[in-house]
């Protein structure tokens, strides 16, 4: 169960059900907003370079690892916070240079590394159709969401909806098929990017 999240409660439910989500919680209103709302979702606390926030997912990030045994060591706990900073899908060069900026011996492999072990825990997402990272928008769910993914800019919103998933999910696995890896990405054109667009025309 690589990709459950501790929500101490849920540990023991089934991966594939919704655990997480507390019955009554208005997902499907908050769901509606991020599809229309800027992708800077101000619902989930990923806050641009808020420090506060910044640390309080390194600390839940870094309880998370040490439940499973692992450790978030300095460098991995450094690409996380560059991505919790960020607040979008980055490039790994990209992350290679910032690293460079603390550390500048660093290493391509050193940055790979730390990427691969943050996909393996579930902590980041490979954006597939931009080929970048962007943090987990919800270190504690037990599920990842449906992303949508700006093409433009790299802004990643994570609708959580489990029943939608689920459903989709069933349908794929009806269909004969096993998602590879566990992200389901929709590609669009966040609000701003939209407005930008707009302005330009
Ligand atoms: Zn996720
Ligand atoms: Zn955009």
């Amino acid at each position: 169960m690589k990709n459950a999240k501790p929500t101490a409660a849920d540990a023991a439910s089934t991966p594939g059900h919704s655990p997480g989500v507390p019955p009554g919680l208005p997902h499907h209103a908050h769901a509606a907003e991020h599809a229309h709302g800027h992708a800077d979702d101000s619902h989930h606390d990923h806050t641009h370079g808020t420090p506060a926030s910044a640390e309080a997912a390194l600390a839940l990030a870094e309880e998370y690892c040490r439940e499973r045994g692992e450790k978030l060591t300095p460098i991995r706990r450094k690409v996380l916070e560059l991505l919790l900073t960020s607040g979008r899908a980055t490039k790994a060069y990209s992350l290679l240079d910032d690293m460079r900026q603390i550390h500048p011996g660093s290493a391509p492999p050193t940055v790979y590394r730390a990427l691969d072990f943050l996909l393996s825990a579930g902590l980041v997402h490979k954006i597939e159709s931009i080929n970048a990272f962007a943090v987990c928008h919800d270190l504690t769910q037990c599920q990842h969401g449906i992303l949508v993914v700006c093409q433009q800019c790299g802004n990643v919103t994570e609708l959580h909806q489990p029943a939608l998933r689920e459903a989709l999910v069933a349908q794929i696995e009806n269909a004969g098929y096993r998602l590879a890896g566990d992200g389901i990405e929709l590609k669009g054109l966040c609000s701003a990017c939209q407005a930008a667009q707009a302005a330009g025309n």
